[in-house]
């Protein structure tokens, strides 16, 4: 059995390992549109920021499996089971997985072609930014867009002590995943900082004047960088499967197995929509750990060991400006009991319906347990005794089973 796998990141280097772990007769080929060895993409703001560094982010693919550099799928024939690649070649499959994550969206607007302009995916992308930044006379960076992605590299860029322009087109900051009470307090926290923010605003046109970028602004504003960073939502590099019929949405759209509407191709992590949980319809999670369980899941299916894929739930959690932001489900919406507490300087807020947890929001130092939320959010459990321990971040995986725990002691 022959497979291939499209895409050399987490979610790829996760599912060739579990194919050598459950077939290590099985040939394994991965196909890498990188020409550098693969490496951690959630690191990048922290490479940015000198915290880490590339080859200290290495993701290494497993002994037995060929991983071919430089490779980038352009098409796919699913009657004849081939890929062809970049560099010419055509690759045969039994099992496909389609591991190709997502790009940066950036608008079509004159000059944002331009080379300093960017979006943060790939370890090149933070060298541009790199190199603008020490070869510019302009030290101010001009991040459009107040996102995760945005938020984690503005962040990585004042603790390098650089001067920062956010650009935002709604009213608020992380207005994706918080609300705006939320919003309020990290905005807050930007005032003490070298933060510029701007919102209600959209570049119009970004113009080389030398060795710096001239921005112009919608309200006919005029801004100055040495780059500018787009983080305004990402699409599923999923180009070479056009004609092929495999359904794609906000990703590709899989089944229960991790399957796609083609025979013999699957796919994971951040390139595929799954059954999401709460909202019971299909969404991307775009997260890391959902990235591993999904690559793992679909191997195992791919190698013949048929495991359902549960679904996920919505949730991020990031540390940004000093503050550590952990939302979940439908943070941003009011619609049920709302539970807010904002004493100590934090944030805290609990949305539930039917005595269950429907969505949540922390901004401050966190929650003890993390992994307790996502728990009662997958599993629905009734949470009408734990109010006051959520809500103060304080309950532990044995709240949930009080009974044993009682029993234990
Ligand atoms: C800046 C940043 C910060 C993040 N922070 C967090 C975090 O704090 N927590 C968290 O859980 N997640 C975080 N994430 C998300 C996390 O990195 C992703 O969920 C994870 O990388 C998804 O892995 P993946 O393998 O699906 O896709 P990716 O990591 O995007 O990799 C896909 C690979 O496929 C390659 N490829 C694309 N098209 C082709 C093709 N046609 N042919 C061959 N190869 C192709 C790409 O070049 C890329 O190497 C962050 C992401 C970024 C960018």
């Amino acid at each position: 059995m022959k497979h291939v796998i499209v895409g050399a990141s987490v979610a790829g280097i996760t599912a060739a390992t579990r194919i050598r772990e459950l077939s290590p007769q099985d040939e394994v080929v991965l196909l890498s549109g990188e020409r550098v060895r693969p490496y951690g993409k959630m690191s990048l703001p922290y490479i940015l920021s000198g915290m880490t560094w590339f080859d200290n982010c290495a993701l290494r693919a497993p002994q037995g499996v060929e991983l071919r550099l430089g490779a980038t799928v352009d098409g796919l024939d699913t009657a004849a089971r081939t890929v062809h690649t970049s560099d010419g070649r055509v690759e045969s499959y039994d099992r496909l997985l389609i591991a190709t994550g997502t790009s940066p969206v950036i608008p079509k607007v004159p000059g944002s072609d331009l080379s300093s302009v960017v979006g943060i995916r790939n370890i090149g992308d933070i060298e541009v930014v790199r190199k603008c930044m020490a070869s510019s006379s302009e030290k101010r960076v001009i991040l459009c867009g107040a996102g995760l992605v945005n938020a984690e590299v503005g962040d990585a860029l004042v603790k390098l002590g650089v001067p920062v322009t956010y650009v935002v087109s709604s009213n608020r900051v992380l207005s994706q995943i918080v609300d705006r009470e939320a919003s309020a307090m990290i905005e807050q926290t930007l005032n003490g900082l070298e933060v510029e923010l701007l919102k209600g605003e959209d570049i119009v046109e970004i113009t080389q004047r030398g060795d710096f970028l001239e921005v112009r602004l919608a309200s006919g504003r005029m801004l100055r960088g040495c780059c500018v960073v787009y983080g305004k939502g990402v699409r599923p590099n999923t180009g070479f499967l056009k004609g092929t019929g495999i359904e794609v949405n906000k990703g590709v759209v899989l089944g229960s197995h991790l399957e796609t509407s083609a025979a013999a191709v699957y796919g994971a992590g951040d390139a595929v929509e799954t059954d999401d949980i709460l909202l019971g319809e299909k969404a991307p999670h775009a997260l890391w750990p959902v990235a591993v369980e999904q690559a793992r899941l679909a191997a195992q299916n791919m190698t013949g060991h048929e495991t359902a894929y549960p679904g996920d739930v919505l949730r991020n959690i990031l540390t940004v400006f000093g503050l550590t932001v952990f939302t979940g489900g439908e943070s941003t919406r009011d619609e049920g009991d709302v539970y807010r507490d904002t004493r100590d300087g934090q944030y805290r807020k609990l949305l539930v319906r039917d005595g269950r947890l429907r969505g949540f929001v922390f901004v401050g130092d966190g929650v003890n347990n993390p992994g307790v939320y996502l728990r009662i959010m997958r599993e629905q459990t009734d949470i009408s005794s734990l109010l006051t321990p959520l809500l103060q971040g304080t309950v532990a995986h044995a709240d949930l089973y009080p009974s044993v725990f009682r029993a234990a002691l």
